[in-house]
């Protein structure tokens, strides 16, 4: 395809939503679609062994290595944030589990925008239409494949398997949970995921699918399709609207390997640089809160006091129990022999910790009667370590991590600078509600009590972190404070919304209000945070932003 700076349309971050996104729009050969991504190709090697998700993290050849604020609920502590920086986004460096949400989310979602396109029935195409489930390799051959193949896909994009592992330690968590009263599930994945099981996830045969293996791969021999990576969008490029008078974005200026462009999008950008890079881009563009911009010396475009407000992440809290007599990665990859049967392992099977994502037990319950869902999602992992990044414990432990799914605390993020690429400021404000330090206590009581049912019993487990002196609520609360950590779903950030809300930035078909040419399609379009992992229900955005962009264009020719 020809070097031309003007494209049908422009989309901004080749991450989840990004990468499907240029799939389907590009899949008309009459359009032509341009792809930027400010971070690089995806050739680096521990990108795609499912454990190399340790080495991405934190790492500048793949990873933005944002840093919160100093949180108060944290006790002024600061996180590393990661956001993916490379093809893929997120998806090349996240723990790979597939993970749709609760049926009542959407309805939520639906009730606060006032659009039945958003209830679980009408997203539940969404996710079926790229989705590649393993379990329905061989056909939906019994009853029971029969009722899964009604709700989930095959054939799609998008690769979904079982895990190519198994852990004793973690069968006899899931024993304990049944004998705590939660039932097994086989299937997180129905709309209601209460219940204990192992994850499944975007890999195929044991290396990871991310969204750049899923959609952009097969898209790109596209004649109509141009990708550039290393390409940072600094501003959206903004007019007057030939039509309304209002404005219109009509394109985007880009910095790639140092050279200042404009690309120009004649049907429109689409915003696709994550709940962190989407705001942030917004905001240095003169749409947002009109005092800080004006506190940073840029002209108000469009005032928009939603953008970077309304920061919701999933905070878990890391219970951490040691262990006698049972086998934790702590100590398998503690000697040199250790680590090669375990190299050795995923070399001819393409199995064991190293196709590992970093949690491989999940389980999802309520933090008191009083709760109509589940609202708590633990990830069981046979490992502990102080935080990310510091080694593994040296004695046998694991980890019970578990956090509240639908927090109340919401956060900001807002620019530091005029400058594109100082980092913005992330203020998570976790904790920062009662209800949320309530339910905190309640989830590390509820670990203890799980911990404690006989068929744990056998490994003597010990609390180790947070420590079995705190009893009372303050305390856990507290404590949960000195042992918290992100789960790395931040959303919300440009959220969709009804027209009498003021703080709705979008409308519900994702389109920018005030600004013709332009929508949001990721994870800071969410209204309120789903109950569980976010890669699903971002690519079920996408999706249907794909949908709406095609249906408009098909009515205006
Ligand atoms: C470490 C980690 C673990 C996670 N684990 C899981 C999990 O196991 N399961 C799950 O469901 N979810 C998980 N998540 C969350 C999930 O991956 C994200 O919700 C999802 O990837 C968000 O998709 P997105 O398209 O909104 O943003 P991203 O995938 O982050 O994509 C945004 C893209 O935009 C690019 N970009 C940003 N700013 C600019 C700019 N100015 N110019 C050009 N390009 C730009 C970025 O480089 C990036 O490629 C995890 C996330 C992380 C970071």
């Amino acid at each position: 395809m020809a070097d031309t700076a003007t494209f049908d349309h422009v989309i901004i971050g080749a991450g989840t939503a990004g990468c499907l996104l240029a799939n389907r729009l590009s899949a008309n050969g009459a359009r032509s679609v341009l792809l930027v991504e400010a971070g690089g190709k995806d050739g680096y090697h521990w990108i795609h062994v499912p454990v190399g998700y340790l080495y991405c993290i934190d790492n500048p050849r793949t990873d933005w290595r944002f840093r919160t604020e100093a949180d108060p609920g944290l006790n002024g502590r600061s996180l590393i944030y990661p956001r993916g920086k490379v093809l893929g986004g997120s998806s090349s460096i996240n723990g790979m589990i597939y993970m749709r949400g609760q049926a009542r989310d959407y309805a939520g979602w639906a009730a606060a925008v006032g659009d039945d396109a958003w209830t679980w029935d009408a997203c539940l195409p969404d996710f079926v239409r790229h989705e590649d489930h393993q379990r329905l390799d061989g056909g939906a051959t019994t009853d029971e494949l029969r009722r899964f193949a009604a709700s989930h896909g095959h054939g799609g994009e998008l690769r979904i398997e079982k895990q190519r592992l198994h852990w004793p330690l973690l069968d006899s968590f899931v024993e304990a949970a049944v004998q705590a009263g939660i039932p097994r599930t086989e299937d997180f994945n129905g709309g209601d995921n209460e219940g204990v099981g192992y994850f499944e996830v975007t890999q195929r045969k044991g290396r990871r699918w991310s969204s750049a293996r899923a959609f952009l791969r097969p898209a790109m021999g596209r004649r109509n399709l141009e990708l550039r990576t290393g390409a940072h969008a600094t501003t959206l490029s903004l007019g007057r609207d030939d039509a309304t008078g209002g404005l219109r974005c009509n394109g985007v200026q880009l910095l790639c390997n140092g050279t200042r462009t404009t690309v120009r999008a004649t049907q429109g950008v689409i915003l696709a640089a994550g709940a962190i890079g989407t705001p942030q881009l917004l905001q240095l563009s003169g749409i947002g809160p009109p005092e800080l911009l004006r506190g940073h010396g840029l002209e108000v475009r469009l005032a928009a006091p939603g953008v970077g407000a309304n920061l919701q992440d999933h905070l878990q809290l890391r219970a951490i129990y040691k262990l006698e007599g049972a086998r934790t990665l702590n100590t398998r990859a503690a000697t040199w022999w250790g680590k090669a049967g375990i190299g050795l392992e995923y070399l001819a099977r393409r199995s064991g910790p190293m196709s590992m994502a970093p949690s491989q037990l999940g389980l999802f319950t309520r933090s008191g009667p009083e709760q109509a869902h589940p609202n708590l999602e633990f990830h069981v992992q046979p490992l502990s370590l102080d935080a990310f990044g510091q080694p593994l414990h040296r004695f046998d432990a694991f980890t019970a991590s578990v956090c509240n799914l639908n927090p109340t605390s919401r956060g900001t993020v807002s620019i530091a600078s005029a400058d594109p690429f100082a980092p913005p400021r992330i203020a998570p404000g976790y904790l920062a509600t009662e209800e949320d330090r309530h339910v905190a206590a309640q989830s590390l009581r509820l670990a203890r009590r799980i911990v404690a049912q006989p068929a744990m019993a056998r490994y003597r487990p010990e609390e180790w972190r947070p420590g079995a002196a705190a009893q009372t609520d303050e305390e856990l609360a507290r404590l949960a404070g000195d042992i918290a950590t992100t789960i790395f779903h931040p959303v919300g950030t440009a959220k969709m919304g009804r027209d009498d809300d003021p703080t709705a930035v979008l409308d519900s078909r994702l389109r920018v209000r005030g600004v013709a040419g332009l929508r949001v399609a990721d994870a800071s379009a969410m209204p309120t945070i789903t109950s569980g992992n976010t890669n699903a229900p971002v690519l079920m955005i996408a999706e249907k932003a794909a949908r709406w962009i095609d249906e408009e264009a098909q009515a205006r020719a």
